[in-house]
């Protein structure tokens, strides 16, 4: 293990150098005019990888490549783990906001900036490094392992998902790894172990078959617009609590140990409420804002229209109204059966003087693994090894579709190992990624893998 270390700190400076010339390619997934600059990334990943000492291929799909690279086979049975990055990025606009050209990775203040370098090119890129400094010092490697970087994340992963029953076989797996997710702070290294799922519907009241002058008729017809906010607004009661029976029956109750970490957690609710800028913060009662945007179902009101929007007044009484709405849910709760009760309670809520529509959106299971599992624990053992400092274990409030189907299709647990800062800038203009997080990243990786081939 030493000399694996001793390797990835002797080359550190040319790791950076090497994550500039992948950050220097515009793989935009979104932009077909970057169609050729999104293969030719995938070329470069390939030749990098087995320059390194992978068996690495390109893999042609309906849209933009997947590379996958192996570490050389071994005989005997023996653990196999898969690494999960994508190597697309977002759209770079609005480019005047940049400091420096987001193609153009600079590196100040021990970061590196480069659209690209944190979502994700930087934190899989750390995990190819730790596998480079096993098989360049002939150290042995206790288990096999396949990176798969995709191209599409950034457009919602159709060709993954493909990919993953084709090649189901070949990518059994005793678990996942991904570096996509955040920390709170270089002291607080984290552990993703739960995220949260989602059902949506759009709803929609009619009233008058057209809007009405609201003098002539207004009065002695309902107003749709009214119906709607009262209906919605009796979804919600005033401790916070979603008001649809049996929203909360299902929904997995954290335990003592998880709220007791959460207390771990850096950012004050009166930090946080800075951070919003809101007035005051609100929320479920009985629950910290931690736990509150975590590991607590919800709902909320995305979108809402109706009426006249436009410059001065109008006076009607309009025709419609309507709101998007979205629940993100807890483990155990079946975004189906959520999206049920809530049209069932919009049904009873509603008056007879309106007609109700509901069109049902996407949705997607909660994921949870617990951290108290073995693999988790060895997980949070790298991480205190490599960043020195004790790490946390996160809930996070949105969800990460692909984890869903590593366990759907493969049947696998994903381990997240999450390398970004908060001020990151993910999808924004002057993204960057941090060079420690990089090189302790790549370490946490190094000391991963024996102590989750022991399991
Ligand atoms: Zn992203």
């Amino acid at each position: 293990m030493q000399s694996v270390l001793d390797y990835l700190t002797a080359h550190r400076a040319r790791f950076e150098e090497e994550l500039c010339e992948y950050l220097r390619l515009p793989s935009v997934s979104a932009q077909t005019d970057h169609d050729c600059d999104t293969r030719a990334t995938a070329d470069w990943l390939m030749k990098h990888c087995r320059a390194i000492g992978l068996k690495a291929r390109k893999h042609t799909t309906d849209f933009h490549p997947i590379v996958t690279a192996s570490t050389p086979k071994r005989a005997g049975r023996r653990p196999h783990f898969l690494v999960y990055g994508h190597y697309d990025v977002q759209p770079p606009d609005p480019l005047e906001e940049w400091d420096t050209p987001p193609f153009e990775p600079t590196i100040r203040k021990g970061a590196v900036y480069a659209r690209g370098a944190t979502d994700n090119k930087g934190q899989h890129f750390a995990h190819l490094k730790a596998v480079e400094a096993f098989l360049q010092t002939g150290s042995e490697l206790p288990c096999d392992l396949t990176f798969v970087i995709e191209g599409e994340e950034e457009v919602g992963s159709e060709s993954l998902v493909k990919f993953l029953r084709q090649k189901k076989k070949d990518l059994q797996c005793d678990a996942v790894v991904v570096s996509d997710t955040g920390m709170p702070s270089k002291k607080h290294p984290a552990l993703t172990y739960s995220l949260r799922g989602v059902t949506a519907l759009e709803v929609t009241v009619r009233g008058p078959k057209a809007d009405l002058h609201s003098g002539i008729y207004g009065g002695s017809v309902d107003n749709p617009a009214l119906v709607l906010c009262q209906m919605l607004a009796a979804l919600r009661d005033k401790r916070g609590r979603i008001a649809v029976p049996g929203f909360y029956d299902r929904a997995q109750k954290l335990t003592r140990y998880e709220r007791e970490q959460m207390k771990r957690l850096p950012i004050s609710a009166a930090q946080y409420r800075r951070l919003l800028g809101v007035k005051a913060l609100f929320g479920e009662m009985g629950y910290t804002h931690h736990e509150q945007r975590s590991a607590r179902p919800t709902l909320e009101i995305n979108g809402l229209t109706s009426g006249y929007q436009g410059e001065g007044s109008k006076t009607i009484v309009p025709a419609w109204a309507s709101a998007k709405i979205t629940c993100r849910l807890v483990p155990n709760q079946d975004p189906c059966e959520i999206n049920r009760l809530l049209k069932r309670q919009l049904k009873k809520l509603c008056p007879p003087s309106v007609k109700l529509e509901i069109e049902d959106g996407h949705g997607a299971e909660a994921y949870h693994v617990p951290p108290t599992g073995p693999q988790a624990q060895v997980a949070l053992e790298a991480l205190r090894e490599a960043f020195g400092h004790e790490p946390v274990i996160l809930r996070e409030g949105g969800s990460i579709p692909i984890i869903n189907e590593f366990k759907k299709v493969l049947g696998a647990d994903s381990l997240l190992l999450g390398l970004a800062l908060p001020d990151d800038n993910l999808h924004s203009p002057n993204e960057k990624f941090d060079l420690d997080c990089f090189h302790n990243g790549a370490e946490m990786s190094a000391r991963l893998w024996p102590k989750l081939a022991a399991i």
